[in-house]
């Protein structure tokens, strides 16, 4: 497999787990859908997911979206939510949503507060926000999830230094097979630790050198780690 130019969407399956990456392109957007016998998973709902999944899923599959899980704040990472909630308010939505984001990340709060004061007069269904900080392990129907901290910064406004922002990674557990994503992260244990042994590792290498900033993972970086699974995919790397 050529980890280095790889073609969106990129598509894994085992079993009963199937993941599909819509886009991960730094500062453009990212997309994920993990599904499994009983569950429909989006993560990271980036700027262009409702045509994706649209196109994909359909009408009466987005409907039964059960969960969103958040890695971060970034643009890139959550553009996409509020017309994904604004189309689920649309087509008259009942069933609970729950969403999963680092504690803390102003972007995710501030979003869905804004969507409820907007829709606030025609939202049939409830939106849990459900903060995590650290690592926690959430079941669903028939995926388990683990959470994880991961090391993400952004540059302040001077450039010369980053700064920490709320960020996590998730492992999924579908029957024996697990997939793990790191979002955005420079090398960091938690990350190491949770890759290794993984079915899937969906690995960052956002930073084409070792980024003294602790942005990103250098392509370097990431290929070291995701080696440690059975297989990995690259990606959130600098287009050409
Ligand atoms: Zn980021």
């Amino acid at each position: 497999m050529n980890h280095i130019n790889q073609k969106y969407p990129l598509v894994w399956e085992k079993d009963n787990l199937f993941i599909k990456i819509f886009c991960s392109i730094p500062n453009i957007s990212t997309g994920i859908v993990i599904t499994s016998k009983e569950s429909i998973i989006v993560v990271d709902p980036g700027d262009g997911i409702l045509r994706d999944l649209n196109q994909d899923l359909g009408q009466a599959k987005i409907l039964e979206i059960s969960d969103i899980f958040i890695s971060h704040g970034h643009h890139d990472h959550v553009g996409g939510i509020w017309s994904l909630l604004t189309y689920l308010s649309v087509m008259k939505r009942t069933k609970p949503l729950n969403i999963y984001f680092p504690a803390n990340c102003e972007e995710v709060i501030t979003i869905q507060n804004a969507f409820k004061k907007v829709y606030s007069h025609e939202i049939k269904f409830n939106i849990n926000l459900i903060p995590i900080d650290n690592e926690k392990e959430i079941e669903l129907d028939d995926i388990k999830v683990i959470s994880f901290k991961v090391n993400h910064k952004e540059q302040s406004s001077g450039n010369e230094i980053s700064v920490s922002v709320p960020a996590l990674g998730f492992k999924f557990f579908n029957g024996n097979k697990s997939i793990c994503y790191g979002g955005d992260t420079a090398y960091c244990d938690n990350l190491v630790e949770m890759v290794k042994n993984s079915d899937l590792a969906i690995i960052e290498a956002g930073s084409e050198e070792k980024d003294n900033l602790e942005m990103h993972l250098s392509i370097d970086e990431a290929i070291e780690i995701g080696k440690t699974a059975k297989e990995y995919f690259l990606v959130h790397m600098p287009q050409k």
